[in-house]
């Protein structure tokens, strides 16, 4: 990974500061009207809305990561997401993953259509769906590399090949997955985007989005992120930045254990279904060992019903009852009351999203510990 220097030179040697330096600062001084020009002609820094030396340097990180030709930094993944659809999507139709995001829902379903942007979901998993699904107007093909809370993982290179037939644009969400298990631009996306608040920062205390993709591609998001102003702090890319030096390493860890808790689930008498792509048993197990490097450290587990469910999730003691993942500590959430609450029952019920289901993002505790939380919490409940 590519951390781009860009510190000022502090002594007479030449010597930098070897961590990346956090330029906070909203404007930037010139020491004359000829540098003010040339500053303004284009590629100089003018205002952090515009640019900044730390929100270029993630940028520049991910991008690297991603093998994309460029990256911008947004204030939040709903920023970088929003971006990605408005810029290629206006006046036409967005046909997206029904496993999406709730935020990404909300964004497609309410603001989409006020600004003249339709959205359609389908089960994005069935390549033959979205093929017979794509009408004249549809522009845009939206998925997560892995869904929530059911874990789907997208068939990218499928996908590509469909979109590229049709004249759309890919955007994958690969937040779920990370850059440390799968880039789908390689396999044909247009532009892949992350809440950074998640394994990127991977600490819990930092909001922020990104999206990677060709030059020309992310030239176009440009105008959304300096006009709708969502751009990221630079101590938030600072945050990032230190964050995505132990990436690869964090996310190694929890998917290992990822992989041992849920086998450990599927062994549970009183668990009725364990959604995780590295158990055979998963509809994508096949698929995930062909997109991604490791199967991933989210796990979504079925119990009798909402009563069972939160009686376990008030026993945990390792893992945090919080929204969110992708962090160094373990949650859980319960989808139902959580992120779908939105979804009327039927609909939740259609998608599988039962009262039953615990989510639970792994984190990089030791195993023991969290397989010994799992065995008290659903002692002589399951
Ligand atoms: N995409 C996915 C898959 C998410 O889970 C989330 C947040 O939970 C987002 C996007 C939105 O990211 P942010 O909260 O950084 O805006």
């Amino acid at each position: 990974m590519h951390v781009a220097r860009t510190g000022p030179t502090l002594g007479p040697a030449g010597e930098i500061a070897h961590a990346p330096p956090l330029f906070q600062s909203a404007n930037f001084e010139y020491p004359d009207a000829a540098a003010a020009d040339r500053a303004a002609a284009g590629g100089g820094f003018l205002y952090s809305r515009h640019g900044n030396p730390t929100t270029d340097g993630l940028a520049v990180a991910v991008a690297d990561l991603e093998g994309a030709e460029a990256a911008l930094t947004f204030s939040s993944g709903m920023a970088a997401i929003a971006a990605a659809v408005f810029a290629n999507a206006a006046g036409g139709e967005v046909l997206a993953s029904e496993g999406l995001y709730g935020g990404s829902i909300e964004l497609l379903a309410e603001l989409g259509p006020r600004h003249g942007i339709r959205s359609r979901f389908v089960p994005t998993w069935d390549l033959n769906t979205v093929e017979r699904a794509i009408g004249a107007d549809t522009r845009v093909l939206l998925v997560e590399t892995i869904s929530n809370p059911l874990l789907r993982v997208a068939d990218v290179e499928g996908l590509s090949a469909v979109a590229r037939r049709h004249n759309l644009a890919l955007i994958v969400d690969g937040t779920f997955s990370s850059p440390a298990l799968c880039r789908p631009l390689a396999s044909g996306a247009t532009l892949v985007v992350h809440s950074v608040s998640k394994y990127i920062g991977g600490h819990g205390d930092l909001i922020g989005g990104v999206a990677a993709g060709s030059s020309a591609a992310i030239a176009a998001l440009r105008p959304y992120l300096i006009l709708l102003g969502g751009n990221m702090d630079p101590f938030c890319a600072w945050l990032a930045l230190r964050g995505l030096r132990t990436m690869p390493l964090r996310v190694e860890r929890a998917s290992a254990t990822a992989v041992r808790l849920a086998a450990f689930l599927a062994r549970q008498p009183g668990v009725k279904l364990v959604y995780y792509p590295g158990n055979p048993d998963h509809p994508d197990y096949e698929l995930a060992a062909r997109v991604l490097d490791a199967p991933g450290a989210m796990i979504s587990f079925e119990v009798a019903d909402g009563i069972v469910a939160r009686r376990i999730y008030d026993r945990f003691r390792y893992f945090v009852r919080a929204a969110s993942l992708g962090e160094v500590s373990s949650l859980v959430t319960h989808p139902a009351s959580f992120s779908h609450k939105g979804l009327p029952a039927d609909e939740r019920a259609r998608l599988g999203i039962t009262e039953g289901l615990l989510r639970l993002s792994i984190g990089i505790e030791d195993a023991d510990d969290l397989e010994a939380d799992l065995v008290q919490a659903l002692a002589g409940i399951v």
